[in-house]
């Protein structure tokens, strides 16, 4: 029996992990739940898989939820319901799918409380993955990808950690891969939203659509797997099906397919060492036709050659170009810049930052901010 906790439940992973649970009913258990605004299905959700402590992110919603429980089950609000649901009693896994730096808090103490970390968010590696990864080494914790691409390396990488000679991301190429420069300059939400192999919230879908969706990657994988970002590479392969490769030191290639459902990944990260049945379509290669795989295009997606700059820099860097993206992504989302305008927006949040070369906590916490408040700003110029 696992026993998880989810951050984000609400969410399209935390969705999809419900799932798995719902499919693995007497294997796996929920312990605790958490949730930002959508407190009505967080009870749906809270009145089916039982959990012992629930979190919104609104006092008001903690009010309507527990309106709707019994008294079994504690319902709680904040930053510190979020972190209690984290630090759940029982739990063995908690699965961190929360968007942004907000998973950083609870993240520190599900650590600290010795459970294991099942990794959808790539932000919170992205702006503080040398400090997790330290803490969760010193704490004897397993940080257990959740991304496709991160669980396939993974599972390539499993007992073959000293024949390995770089890695391998894919990357779907999104909506725009044959787009012209021309066409993606006049590129609106709706477009990058429709994005033509994965089913996902609309932060990463247009990180998908810029690649930056793969420059985050490509820093969670450097700290994921310890790897040099010299020896991290991405291919574009539209058809999604090979997720990730390790290259070998004797030139051998380990690859890992599977059809496109984050199901698979969410599922191994909750029963690894363990590997347990599922039942979904399996992958019938006569009927895939090709695999193809190409470079990525640094000049219209500018966006993943700035995400290997921001990673070697290092230091408080790739959380800034983090914190700056997400600003730039909302701003585009509600249709007030265009789509060059993340990137550059990014650039010239990086241009103006005073890097931390090994930042704490605190140092994180206020370069992401200070990142926040500069791209807003850059935002509001572009604006006019
Ligand atoms: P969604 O936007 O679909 O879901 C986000 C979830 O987090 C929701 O449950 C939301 O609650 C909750 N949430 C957001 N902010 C807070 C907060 N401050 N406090 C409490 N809860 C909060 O995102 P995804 O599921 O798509 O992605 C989640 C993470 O996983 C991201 O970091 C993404 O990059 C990563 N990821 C996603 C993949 C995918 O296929 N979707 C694939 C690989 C990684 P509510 O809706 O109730 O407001």
């Amino acid at each position: 029996m696992k026993r998880v906790a989810i951050l984000g439940s609400t969410g399209s992973i935390g969705r999809q992990a419900l799932d798995v649970v719902a499919t693995q009913g007497d294997r796996v258990s929920v312990v605790g739940l958490a949730a930002g605004r959508n407190w009505e299905l967080l009870a749906e959700q809270a009145v089916r898989y039982k959990p012992s402590v629930v979190s919104v992110s609104r006092r008001e919603d903690a009010e309507r939820v527990k309106a709707r429980l019994g008294s079994d089950i504690e319902v709680l609000h904040g930053e510190d319901g979020l972190r209690a649901v984290a630090c759940a009693r029982g739990g063995d896994v908690v699965l961190v799918a929360i968007t942004g730096v907000a998973a950083l808090l609870p993240t520190i103490d599900a650590i600290m409380m010795s459970r294991n970390i099942a990794l959808a968010n790539k932000e919170l590696l992205v702006a503080a993955g040398l400090m997790i990864t330290e803490m969760a080494k010193g704490m004897g914790v397993r940080l257990l990808p959740v991304d496709s691409e991160h669980s396939a390396v993974w599972q390539c990488l499993h007992g073959r950690q000293t024949e390995v000679g770089s890695i391998v991301l894919t990357a779907s190429g999104g909506p725009f891969r044959t787009w012209s420069r021309e066409a993606m300059e006049r590129a609106v939400a709706a477009d990058a939203l429709r994005h033509p192999t994965w089913s996902m919230g609309s932060k990463i879908t247009i990180d998908s659509a810029t690649l930056m969706n793969k420059g985050l990657e490509v820093i969670e994988a450097r700290w994921l797997f310890d790897v040099d970002y010299d020896n991290i590479e991405v291919l574009v392969h539209p058809q999604s099906i090979v997720h990730g490769m390790a290259r070998l030191t004797d030139g051998t290639v380990m690859a890992c397919l599977s059809i496109t459902d984050m199901r698979i990944p969410i599922q191994y990260a909750f029963t690894y060492p363990d590997r347990w049945e599922m039942e979904l379509p399996a992958l019938e290669f006569t009927a895939l036709g090709q695999l193809a795989f190409e470079k990525p295009d640094f000049d219209r997606f500018p966006g993943l050659k700035l995400a290997y700059e921001a990673g070697r820099v290092a230091g408080t860097a790739p959380c800034v170009f983090n914190a700056a993206n997400e600003v730039a992504v909302n701003a585009f989302l509600q249709g007030g810049i265009g789509y060059f305008d993340i990137v550059n927006t990014v650039q010239a949040v990086l241009d103006k930052h005073e890097v931390v070369e090994r930042p704490g906590l605190s140092e994180i916490l206020s370069a992401d901010q200070w990142a926040r408040g500069y791209a807003g700003k850059i935002i509001r110029r572009v604006n006019g």
